[in-house]
């Protein structure tokens, strides 16, 4: 194996028990679109189920029929906006629908389709929904079982979170909807306890650690293999383009993954890879398919050095690399192995 993502459960399961001390099991919707943040859906599916939770987000249709092979019990939300001509496969499969503009409401009017449908307000993303003037129109025309609005700036503004807030409850409340949602990660941990209660709570990035990581575990850890080590008979450049030079007495050592596994080239000379209480300088330009480090002698052949996980978090990582966390996990591509650990008890 070259590289590999441990997907490590145990500190899944330990950041939902963490979250479920405040927000109960039942109102939690554990966001798992994107292959769950790249830490692959169908067992973060599994094990979220197992744990207790019943409503699960995705982002596709693809998303929502392969959890719903999977198992038939479970509430399922596509958040973002499909084809209308999907609704009728959908709702038969008992899979929720997001409901964004009156063209779609049309559509379910003429077929006459019964769902379960989530009316999307926008109170200041500007992404998908319905403004507030329009949701009284929305709701004569169709009964929602939920309506939701997405928080843009939880973790940094706290009064454009309440004026979004406010701008939900003020509408929502004039409606009896079975699901009210607003709040995200950021918004839960930050938020819980100061909004009133919400009936969904929809978590992505806390459950897998990748923010938050002073109360979250990271659920991921990236690693790469050293496949090749040399000391360097004379000074040379290291990489394309000749972005480092390495001296003489050098020892240089090559891991094998690259950005098309994941690794932002952007991080070139900038970041580190670490191995058994270590930290080594990844030098020269990442390639594709490699990198290289400036080792020492306790770098062997064979070893795994991490490229994010417990001891490089990736919220520092993204910070590098002038991106966010949720990139970073999300770009930890298909041809990355993905080893699923748990402690057996
Ligand atoms: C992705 C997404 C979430 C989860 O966001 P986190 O910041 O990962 O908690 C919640 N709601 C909607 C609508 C989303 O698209």
């Amino acid at each position: 194996m070259r590289a590999r993502a441990v997907i490590n459960l145990d500190n899944l399961i330990y950041n939902l028990e963490v979250i479920s001390d405040k927000i109960p099991k039942e109102k939690i919707m554990a966001v798992i679109k994107a292959n769950a943040y790249g830490h692959g859906y169908e067992e973060i599916f599994k094990e979220c189920f197992k744990f207790g939770i019943r409503f699960f987000g995705v982002a596709t249709i693809e998303e929502a029929q392969v959890i719903r092979k999977i198992n038939k019990e479970a509430k399922i939300l596509i958040l973002s906006a499909v084809e209308p001509n999907m609704y009728y496969e959908l709702s038969k499969n008992n899979i929720d629908i997001t409901i964004t503009s009156f063209e779609e409401i049309e559509y379910i009017i003429n077929n006459n389709i019964e769902g379960n449908y989530h009316i999307a307000y926008d109170t200041g993303m500007g992404r998908l929904g319905f403004n507030e003037f329009e949701i009284e129109e929305v709701i004569k025309k169709l009964k929602p079982v939920g309506i939701f609005s997405h928080l843009t700036s939880a973790d940094n503004d706290e009064y454009y979170t309440r004026y979004q807030y406010e701008k939900f409850i003020n509408i929502s409340k004039k409606y009896d909807i079975k699901y009210k949602h607003l709040l995200n990660s950021f918004g839960s941990e930050k938020y819980y306890d100061f909004f009133e209660s919400f009936d969904l709570y929809r978590l992505g990035i806390l459950m897998y650690g990748g923010e938050l990581t002073n109360i979250y575990k990271p659920v991921m850890s990236f690693e790469a293999r050293i496949s090749y080590i040399k000391t360097l008979v004379e000074d040379s450049y290291i990489g394309y383009s000749n972005t480092y030079k390495a001296k003489k007495g050098d020892i240089i050592a090559t891991v094998s993954a690259g950005y098309a596994d994941g690794i932002f080239r952007s991080l070139s000379n900038k970041s580190k890879v670490y191995l058994r209480g270590k930290y080594y300088n990844i030098i020269g330009n990442i390639c594709m398919d490699q990198f290289m480090i400036l080792a020492d002698n306790d770098v062997k052949l064979g070893d795994f050095v991490e490229i994010f996980g417990e001891n490089i978090k990736v919220e520092e990582q993204a910070n590098l690399a002038n991106t966010i966390s949720y990139e970073l996990l999300c770009a930890v591509s298909p041809r990355v192995n993905r080893v699923y650990v748990k402690e057996e008890i």
